[in-house]
This record gives C-alpha cells, structure tokens and sequence, in this order.
C-alpha cells in the first residue's frame, strides 16, 4: 500500500502510442487517484473545430469557440468516457481523421492556453495522474512524479493498429507507423510546449515491457518518491 501525499500530480508525458493512457489509468485506479486524459481533451477540441469549419487563422471564431466548449471526462462501468458539450465523442475523437487533424489544432497557442488552464485548475481539486505531451514541463511543473514513456516506432505503431483493429479501423502498419512518426515530428517540434522529457523526469522505454510491467515500475518510482518525502 502507497501511502499517497495529500496533493500529489503524477506526469506521465510520452510520444503516441508509447503506453500512456493505459498505464496511467491503471496506476490511477491502483492508487486511488483521478486520471486525467489531456489528449482526449486536445482530440475533443479538435472535433468541434473540425465540425464547425472554422479556420485556426480566425482568432475571433476560436476564442468564441473555446469560451463555448465544455469538455468532461466521466468514469463508466465500462471506462473513461468524453463528453463534448455533454454528447459523448469517446469513439469518434480516436479516429483517424481526428488524429491527423489534432496536430495542427493543439499547437495553436490560443487552444493550449484555454486548454492547460483547464487542466491547472482540475489539478488544484485533489490529486491525478494525467497524461499528455507537456504534463511535466508545462502543464506541471511541480508535479512529485514525473515519467516519460517510451517505444520504438515499430511497436507502437503495431499497438496503435490492435487499437484501431478492435474499433474496426483497418489500417496497415507502415500506415500506421507513418501517421504516428508524422505526428511525433510535428508535436516535437511546435512552438508551443514541444513534447520533450522533462530534465527530473524518469524515462522507462516499454518496447519490450508488457501493461503490468510498466504499471509495475511507475508505482515503484511513486513508492520512492513518497518515502523520500516523508524522511
Ligand atoms: O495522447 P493522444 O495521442 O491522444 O494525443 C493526441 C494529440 O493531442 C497529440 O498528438 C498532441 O498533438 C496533442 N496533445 C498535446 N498536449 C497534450 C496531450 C496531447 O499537444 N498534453
């Protein structure tokens, strides 16, 4: 038993498909704590946009946009849903298209700004695990625990298409593994909060390291990190 610290953040930041979401969910249950998905925040963002058509050029219609937008994350019997302004978009902010699009979306500083405010503020109600791409090194700074997930392209991209295979979206591998190798570029290299390890983040690389092994090794460093605070 992890005795949890009264207000702790764990960041968990990673490139796609290197085992953030799956990992931070379970060590959030393991734990006790709220997970917070910030993709799925940047994903529901990215629908509406692209349902409403407007262009990320008309500053205007973005900030009207933004002020009109409610994302939720609620937890089900069956896991962790999305609501955008209540209608849940779970299944469809996870579709190809979505995630094409979302690049250019989330490196918009007015959607990152509305976005990271968002994310602050959940973080000042109780302690989460929340992952993402600039958890340690924008969103939280501070947070206690900080990792950075890791793979090689190639086993990402095969878990990415299980994924997709089993929301029946079927996409060879090279597809996949482009998609994924564009995306990692263009989030690395955006103005706005590239995704980068944070300097006091732990890297662990789980290319060759199964869900409850990663599980595993996150709760270590949170064990350590905990008894180290209580000395
Ligand atoms: O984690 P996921 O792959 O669902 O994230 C989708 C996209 O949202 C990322 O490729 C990135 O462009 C954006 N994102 C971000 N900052 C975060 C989380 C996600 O820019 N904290």
């Amino acid at each position: 038993m992890i005795a949890v610290q009264k207000s702790l953040i764990i960041a968990i930041d990673g490139p796609a498909s290197s085992g953030k979401s799956t990992t931070a969910r379970l060590v959030a249950q393991k734990l006790g704590l709220m997970y917070l998905d910030t993709g799925a925040m940047y994903r529901a963002v990215a629908l509406k946009i692209y349902r409403t058509g407007i262009e990320l050029t008309e500053k205007s219609a973005l900030m009207e946009l933004l002020n009109n937008t409610e994302v939720e994350q609620v937890g089900r019997d069956d896991g962790v849903h999305i609501l955008l302004d209540g209608e849940d978009v779970s299944e469809e902010i996870r579709t190809p298209d979505i995630s094409l699009w979302v690049g250019p979306v989330s490196e918009h500083g007015l959607v990152r700004e509305r976005l990271v405010a968002w994310q602050r503020e959940i973080g000042k109600h109780g302690s989460i695990v929340a992952d993402g791409r600039d958890i340690g090194t924008v969103v939280f700074p501070d947070a206690q625990v900080k990792i950075y997930l890791s793979a090689d392209p190639h086993t990402r991209a095969l878990r990415r298409q299980k994924e997709l295979a089993a929301r029946g979206i079927a996409q060879s591998v090279e597809e996949v593994e482009s998609a994924l190798v564009t995306r990692d570029q263009r989030d690395s290299s955006r103005a706005h909060s590239p995704l980068r390890k944070a300097e006091d983040a732990v890297e662990i690389d789980t290319t060759h390291l199964t869900v409850g092994d990663q599980v595993e090794k996150v709760l270590a460093i949170v064990k350590k990190q905990a008894a180290a605070t209580a000395k």
